[in-house]
């Protein structure tokens, strides 16, 4: 992204600006040019998203670090390219749903960041289509090299009939009679009257009486979409991709929802994971654990020579930094942990038996350090066995 604003300019605050100070400057600016506030005004959509990525890495201690030190490419890959935000985790989100979920009255604003539970709903107005969630299963190579990926999705859709309306052309939505528009009816329960939604429109205070041919009256049509989604190298089990305006349409000319795609890693028969490590087991033949030398390994990277000491035992671990999966951010990669395992041979042939029969002929106890130590052991253990045997009598 060419020519990024300073977060802290943004915000209008100091470099050396607390967390509480850096809270308050988002807070009057985000109300300032809140969408809803200032409605199909594109300068102040911009600016809202502008200050709130500013904020989104300013609140948070790591990623202020990791900007104050790389700049915008230290944080690059919260805010991709294309309308596409990723972030491992929705945590902040929440946050910012606190911190103003209470200026704009509640639902409006989680909506507006998908993760609302309240539905915003002005009666016979816009109704903003549901958030969806999709669950992706991608493998280990998707998830460190990155990939480009199609999918076929069910979703439901603005009808394109009526516009999300659910009115057939040419008639109107009519004022419900159960309720009179309100969208809630009070209901005796005894001693006790209650206010609830209205069972006849649903809240919606209107009511359909020449339906949509095409959508029923549901306004949605049901429908399949193809989507294409990147992934980004260095994702993981649990990454959510969001993927703004595909989810569910809106009704009535609101805007659709968003789509977040959640990642499944599968797992893999050579590479195991953990965090941005890789682990992975090597059989290695006695002789060349016994005497040294070179061992082929894969990496990620292709096959690497790694050295192996003479009398390397089984299980050692041999880390080879860098061959890792790469972070998130770009900002390097993890390591490789090559565990050694001892293959024993199978299929001797009659010769191989005689050369082995002739070594093992010539092993001393010096040979088997392991060996001689358990024997030790054992001889300790019968020996006080027998002195307490002998105590018992
Ligand atoms: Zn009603
Ligand atoms: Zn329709």
């Amino acid at each position: 992204m060419p020519n990024k604003r300073d977060y802290y300019e943004l915000l209008g605050v100091s470099r050396a600006a607390t967390a509480d100070e850096i809270k308050k400057a988002y807070r009057k600016l985000a109300m300032q040019y809140h969408p809803d506030r200032n409605p199909d005004n594109k300068e102040a959509a911009e600016k809202f998203k502008e200050v709130s990525e500013a904020y989104e890495v300013l609140s948070d201690a790591n990623k202020r670090q990791r900007y104050d030190q790389f700049g915008h490419d230290g944080v690059k890959s919260t805010f991709g390219p294309g309308g596409f935000d990723f972030s491992r985790d929705f945590t902040h989100m929440s946050d910012l749903q606190d911190l103003l979920g209470n200026l704009f009255g509640g639902g409006m604003f989680g909506d507006f960041f998908g993760g609302g539970t309240q539905r915003r709903r002005s009666r016979g107005g816009a109704t903003r289509g549901d958030d969806l969630r999709f669950d992706l299963e991608i493998d280990l190579e998707e998830a460190i090299f990155g990939s480009e990926r199609s999918m076929d999705l069910p979703v439901s859709e603005a009808c394109g009939e009526c516009e999300g309306s659910g009115v057939a052309k040419g008639a109107a939505r009519e004022t419900c009679r159960q309720c009179g528009g309100h969208g809630s009816v009070v209901s005796d329960g005894g001693f006790i009257q209650f206010r609830q939604t209205c069972p006849v429109c649903r809240g919606e205070g209107t009511i359909v009486r020449n339906p949509c041919r095409a959508c029923g009256g549901a306004g949605r049509v049901k429908t399949r979409r193809r989507l294409s989604l990147r992934i980004p190298p260095g994702v993981e089990t649990g990454s959510r991709l969001r993927v703004s305006g595909k989810g569910e349409g809106g009704l009535h000319g609101g805007p659709a929802g968003d789509l977040y795609v959640v990642l499944h890693v599968r797992e893999h028969e050579l590479f195991s994971r953990q965090g941005e490590d890789l682990l992975c087991s090597v059989p290695v033949p006695p002789h060349l654990a016994a005497l040294g030398g070179d061992l082929s390994v894969p990496t990620p990277d292709g096959l690497a020579t790694l050295k192996l000491p003479p009398g390397t035992p089984n299980g050692k671990i041999f880390r080879l930094r860098g061959k890792g999966v790469p972070s998130l951010d770009g900002s390097g990669s993890g390591d490789l942990h090559v565990r050694i395992e001892i293959e024993v041979p199978t299929h001797l042939s009659s010769g191989q038996r005689r050369a082995m029969q002739s070594f093992a002929d010539s092993c001393q106890e010096s040979n088997f350090p392991g060996m001689a130590e358990t024997r030790k052991r054992a001889a300790q253990f019968m020996e006080r066995r027998d002195a307490l045997r002998k105590a018992d009598r």
